[in-house]
């Protein structure tokens, strides 16, 4: 649907947009992330870039004959992305590295979407602390991901994934 304002310019409804901010507020309150670190201790929240009106965080990604970078959306549960260099495949597994060192970040277990997927582990605290982080899949297309808050948030990854 295009709509034509009376001087002549065309706007394009933001219909799919609407639609998402509608459902973010049916949902449970959500968190937003705004400190995520490396592993040695790098900021990946990248300021220059909003997604969904919050700055993203920044990761570097490798497969075999690609790399690139990307930032993802820091609100639970949205996976929206812009990739600002390289390509990302659905269903496909990258590493995935700290843009500005390029220290891997650590893998905390399996995801059981693709043969070999894992869920990456973030940490919100300059010291990575696995009781203070998210975590997500690191196959593209994959909506597996959480918010570790406690020892009891990992143990039931752990026991999920075990299932
Ligand atoms: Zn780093
Ligand atoms: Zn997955």
């Amino acid at each position: 649907m295009t709509i034509y304002t009376n001087n002549g310019r065309l706007i394009i409804p933001l219909v799919k947009r609407k639609k998402k901010a509608q459902k973010m507020d049916e949902d449970k309150v959500r968190y937003i992330v705004t400190k995520a670190y490396c592993p040695k201790g790098c900021n990946i929240i990248d300021h220059e870039i909003d997604i969904n009106g919050f700055p993203g965080i920044r990761i570097a990604f490798k497969r075999d004959g690609m790399e690139g970078e990307f930032v993802v959306s820091a609100i639970e549960g949205d996976f929206d992305k812009k990739v600002l260099r390289g390509e990302l495949t659905e269903g496909a597994k990258d590493e995935l590295y700290c843009p500005h060192c390029g220290t891997a970040f650590e893998k905390l277990v399996n995801c059981k979407c693709t043969d070999g997927a894992d869920m990456v582990v973030i940490g919100l605290t300059p010291k990575l602390n696995f009781n203070n982080a998210i975590t997500f899949c690191n196959v593209t297309g994959c909506s597996n991901g959480a918010f570790i808050k406690s020892g009891d948030a990992l143990m039931h990854v752990r026991l999920h994934e075990a299932l």
